[in-house]
């Protein structure tokens, strides 16, 4: 039985920054939050919390009604490229969803239901976009194919920054999100430039944890000491980054 949960527990977080990332990141931006951005993101939500809201895109991944959504939590790029020299996917990416979501909640001519799911994607991608694993290579699907042991158990590149450090850390969102660094400079102007900025610099993380591993190492205590100070770091850039972005569109 253990081993039946723990195989569906790793078949679940394929592909997801877990949800637990997810969740701290949008409650950092919580904190940041004009009071009426607040108001009419609660209007929008009809109630529902960022936090709540910041899973919705992985949720829907099983409803194959929603398949053509699938491209849009990822880039694949060459580790040597920036964004602007890429070809970009006609199935789009997270890059061309962000800016997708921002088009339909600036226009007037939206439906509610349609502002409440594009508000709740771009929480998510938000989020994707900071887990620099979400912008990999195309042949090992963001290191989804870069197997390597956790604590010696199977795993991969992938699911080690999405998940595995974050639950190693064994903190609950809302601690995590209260326990993170004191932000050197609070991001209070967003302009939509900045998104490609974004990805490239979060690409450049990307580059150094190719880097530092190889198929087949088995990572544990050391791995996660000198990491997850840098989870840490990209959940309050992250969730600084989706309060500026918030507060730009609602305030
Ligand atoms: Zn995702």
């Amino acid at each position: 039985m253990r081993l039946i949960i723990i195989y569906l527990i790793g078949t679940l977080s394929f592909l997801n920054w877990g949800s637990t990332g997810h969740r701290a990141l949008a409650e950092v931006a919580s904190f940041y939050l004009t009071e009426n951005a607040k108001k009419k993101i609660n209007e929008i939500l009809d109630g529902e919390t960022i936090v709540t809201a910041s899973t919705y895109a992985d949720d829907i991944k099983s409803d194959s009604r929603y398949d053509e959504y699938y491209n849009w939590h990822f880039i694949n790029m060459e580790l040597d490229e920036d964004y602007e020299d890429t070809v970009p996917s006609e199935k789009g990416d997270v890059f061309i969803a962000i800016n997708k979501c921002l088009d339909i909640l600036e226009s007037d001519s939206v439906t509610d239901s349609e502002k409440s799911f594009y508000l709740k994607l771009l929480i998510h991608f938000i989020g994707d976009l900071h887990q620099p694993m979400h912008i990999g290579r195309y042949e090992d699907r963001g290191g989804n194919r870069v197997y390597v042991k956790w604590f010696g158990r199977n795993s991969n590149l992938h699911r080690v920054w999405d998940s595995e450090m974050i639950n190693g850390y064994n903190m609950s969102y809302s601690e995590l999100a209260k326990n993170l660094p004191t932000p050197e400079k609070l991001e209070i102007e967003f302009e939509r430039d900045d998104v490609i900025g974004w990805v490239n610099e979060i690409h450049s993380y990307t580059r150094n944890i190719y880097k530092d591993v190889s198929s087949g190492d088995n990572l544990g205590y050391e791995y996660q000491y000198k990491n997850f100070p840098t989870v840490k770091d990209l959940i309050l850039k992250g969730g600084l980054r989706l309060a500026a972005l918030l507060n730009y569109l609602f305030d």
